[in-house]
């Protein structure tokens, strides 16, 4: 009994206790629907925006160029990473009827446990109240561009100003008065670029009416791919709203707000209105519109960066501080004629994320490796030296950082969307990831019966890199089907992925689908 305690002390001596000087601080920067093609880092064609202060994270640390999501959506998306699981061992399938679990395990109540404090600040989008954080200052659901409400540790607080520069003097005034005798934990959640990108009033005008370049699938014809391409809402050409188009003013704006505003919108609205543009031109005008107000808005997140940044070397914290910026997912930006998210297709699974540890990693790496969102939790966990649970079931990406990639890193990587028909209704679909192909089943659910369409897809990003085409049916790729099929089958039996999806997986709003016309 005696010798156990004294090995226990021994052990407590050995670890040390946790001061703030020799534990790493962690900072993860999390934005919503940011897309990869609007982080210069990323080098898109058509050179959408510059990003300096995001940039320099990658340059000063990580550029990871192949990071992806287990299910491309917002609030899935947001319990993975807390939890370090995939929607099916978490609870959260959708943004429609999921709620989150605050009594489950997450990576914040292991870091509080460990000593950190820990804070979250700004979007949420969980349902339930936090737990595991010492302080949280969230927007209510979606929250709002101008002038947000926000709860702060349970109370409703009302605020003035544009909601990306509030999320960003909120939680670099959180690191300001810290508790500086403890490591710490800030999570510093955007609401932006989320629709329906509204960009502050000091970025209207910011690209000088430029006339952008389009990607090579604005006006995709859908050919050579099964019906799920086609049954979807999220085309520039048909799902867009007036408010996307800032045809109307964003909520929220108070009188002198709109007037800068509409000094702005309304001369260039109202030769649009004069124009009464149809079919191309239409859509041509909407892609110009979006990429305006879409890439203001990453303007404010880049310069929150900036500040981030800047604050941590102002308070001597840069070194020892791992900052990871990362999006709850990808986001299309003209592509296939489309904005939203949700597919297993490059632009919606892959996420923007680039990572710096100055006292750990090395500057300058590009990492092609296949990453995830669901390693991030293993990741915080393994920087603080504190043990992840067994059933998380992402990795850490530390070694990574340091450029040493674990010889039996993933190889492939699960993929699973559910939420139906929801607005922005994408047919359910599961599916394995490869450096080059990906093998996936579209399904509509249906209550009782059997699903219908129901069908399979073979992606090759080598020989196809926008993915116009499956090549299941190709007899060439017989061999590679099958191979394919069987590692996700091993994946789903892994990952722990029931064989009956649970009826509540697709949401609250599932009825039949629509006939064809
Ligand atoms: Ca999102």
């Amino acid at each position: 009994m005696f010798r156990h305690f004294l090995s226990a002390v021994v052990l407590a001596l050995l670890a040390g206790p946790v001061f703030a000087a020799d534990k790493p601080n962690i900072v993860l920067i999390f934005t919503d629907d940011h897309a990869y093609q609007a982080i210069s880092a990323y080098g898109d064609p058509r050179k959408l925006i510059e990003t300096p202060n995001i940039d320099r994270i990658a340059k000063e640390g990580v550029r990871f160029d192949r990071t992806l999501v287990p299910n491309s959506i917002c609030g899935p998306s947001r319990a993975t990473v807390l939890t370090g699981k995939y929607s099916h061992r978490n609870g959260f399938y959708n943004n429609t009827n999921s709620r989150f679990d605050g009594a489950q395990l997450t990576f914040p109540k292991l870091l509080q446990k460990a000593g950190y404090q820990t804070a979250i600040i700004g979007k949420w989008h969980l349902g339930s109240e936090p737990t595991g954080f010492d302080h949280w200052h969230i927007l209510p659901g979606q929250g709002r561009y101008y002038n947000p409400p926000m709860n702060k540790d349970g109370k409703q607080v009302q605020h003035l100003g544009y909601v990306t520069d509030l999320i960003s003097d909120f939680s670099t005034d959180w690191i300001k008065n810290r508790d500086k005798t403890k490591p710490f934990l800030l999570m510093a959640q955007h609401k932006a670029p989320h629709r329906e990108w509204s960009p502050a009033l000091r970025h209207l005008g910011h690209d000088k009416d430029r006339k952008y370049a389009e990607p090579p699938t604005l006006f995709d014809d859908y050919a050579n791919r099964g019906p799920a391409v086609k049954d979807q809402e999220m085309t520039i050409e048909k799902t867009f709203t007036q408010l996307d188009a800032k045809l109307v003013p964003p909520p929220g704006i108070n009188e002198e707000q709109l007037k800068e505003w509409n000094a702005y919108y309304e001369p260039r609205n109202k030769a649009f209105r004069e124009a009464k543009l149809e079919g191309k031109e239409l859509v041509r005008w909407r892609y110009n519109r979006y990429l305006h107000d879409y890439l203001g808005c990453v303007k404010a997140v880049d310069e929150a960066v900036g500040k981030m940044l800047k604050t941590l070397e102002d308070e001597g914290l840069a070194k020892n501080t791992l900052v990871v910026y990362c999006s709850d997912q990808g986001f299309y930006l003209g592509e296939h004629g489309w904005f939203d998210k949700r597919w297993i297709f490059e632009e919606s699974l892959r996420t923007p994320m680039v990572a710096r540890w100055p006292a750990v990693g090395k500057p300058g790496l590009v990492n092609a490796s296949l990453t995830s969102t669901v390693d991030l939790a293993q990741t915080f966990l393994d920087a603080a030296g504190v043990p992840a649970d067994k059933e998380m079931q992402g990795a850490s990406i530390v070694p990574l950082l340091k450029g040493e990639t674990p010889k039996d890193w993933r190889k492939s990587f699960y993929y699973e969307y559910y939420e139906y028909p929801a607005p922005h209704r994408v047919i359910p679909h599961y599916g394995v990831v490869t450096d080059r192909y990906k093998l996936a089943r579209f399904y509509v659910p249906k209550l009782e019966g059997k699903a219908d369409p129901d069908y399979w897809e073979l992606y090759d990003r080598q020989k196809d890199p926008n993915e116009t085409k499956s090549f299941y049916a190709d007899p060439t790729y017989a061999d590679t089907v099958k191979e394919l099929r069987a590692e996700l089958d091993k994946l789903r039996k892994d990952l722990k992925v029931p064989d009956e999806t649970p009826k509540e997986a697709f949401g609250n709003l599932l009825v039949p689908p629509k006939k064809k016309k």
